[in-house]
């Protein structure tokens, strides 16, 4: 579960063509990251992924399954958006049974994908504390918390740690790479941070106004860059 396949994808808003027609595969399990500079594209391939905007011509396929279509919440995927998006006048525990709650979901439920993730996230101390009363980092895994306990197909996270310090932020790359280690589940990261993707990534894809440059390993990008733009993004000796 988890596999992610792009067909002739493209977005337009209005007349401006953002992103061309583009075909991309993500395998299950794997940890992709899109970088690029600002306003490439980045945020709006990931949103088409997510259902968040509509796709101007192409088909996304999740699992086999046509979800072109279909809103966020059918797609069997979570977003992980900033820690600024927590509620500040709800727990830690309320935070993270959010979309559980939203759903209608049993509380025994609930309760149990609550102590799991909490676990998972080195959070079953806090879960009583409200936001304001966690560290930076803790209050990313809140909201890292809230994607996981809807046990998705795929984690979205786009530039998670922008709002987070230098030093925090190298420490939640490891965390959430960690995490994917643990849990093994696609996901589907956007940087503009070149580091980040050549240290986390399994398969990055390199975007310029709309583009695919290239997609492949950060060794492979490294080693044999296709072209100038990639070689000068990712600091190839080239
Ligand atoms: P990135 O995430 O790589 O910085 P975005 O995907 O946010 O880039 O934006 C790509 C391009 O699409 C930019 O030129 C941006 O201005 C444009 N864009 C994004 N969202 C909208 C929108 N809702 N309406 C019009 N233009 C948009
Ligand atoms: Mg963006």
């Amino acid at each position: 579960m988890g596999r992610i396949t792009l067909n002739n994808v493209g977005k337009s808003f209005g007349a401006v063509e953002v992103i061309p027609p583009l075909d991309l595969t993500i395998e299950d399990g794997e940890f992709v990251v899109f970088v690029g500079p600002s306003g490439c594209g980045k945020s709006t391939l990931l949103r088409l992924i997510a259902g968040l905007e509509d796709v101007s011509g192409g088909q996304i396929r999740i699992d086999g399954a046509d979800a072109t279509g279909l809103p966020p919440a059918r797609r069997g995927l979570a977003m992980v958006f900033q820690s600024y998006a927590l509620y500040p006048h709800m727990s830690v525990r309320k935070n993270i049974a959010f979309p559980l709650r939203m759903a209608g979901m049993d509380k025994a439920e609930q309760d149990r994908r609550v102590a799991e993730a909490a676990r998972v996230l080195n959070l079953t101390d806090y879960l009583d504390r409200r936001p304001g009363q966690l560290s930076g980092g803790q209050r990313q895994r809140v909201a890292i918390g809230r994607a996981i306990v809807r046990e998705p197909a795929a984690f979205l996270f786009d530039e998670p740690l922008s709002n987070l310090d230098a030093a925090l932020r190298v420490g939640m790359r490891l965390e959430i790479s960690e995490l994917h280690e643990r849990l093994k589940t696609t996901m589907v990261y956007v940087t503009h941070d070149q580091v980040e993707a050549m240290t986390m990534a399994d398969k990055i894809v390199v975007l310029n106004a709309g583009r695919i440059e290239q997609v492949g390993s950060p060794l492979d990008l490294y080693r044999r860059p296709r072209n100038v733009f990639v070689a000068g993004f990712i600091g190839s000796p080239r």
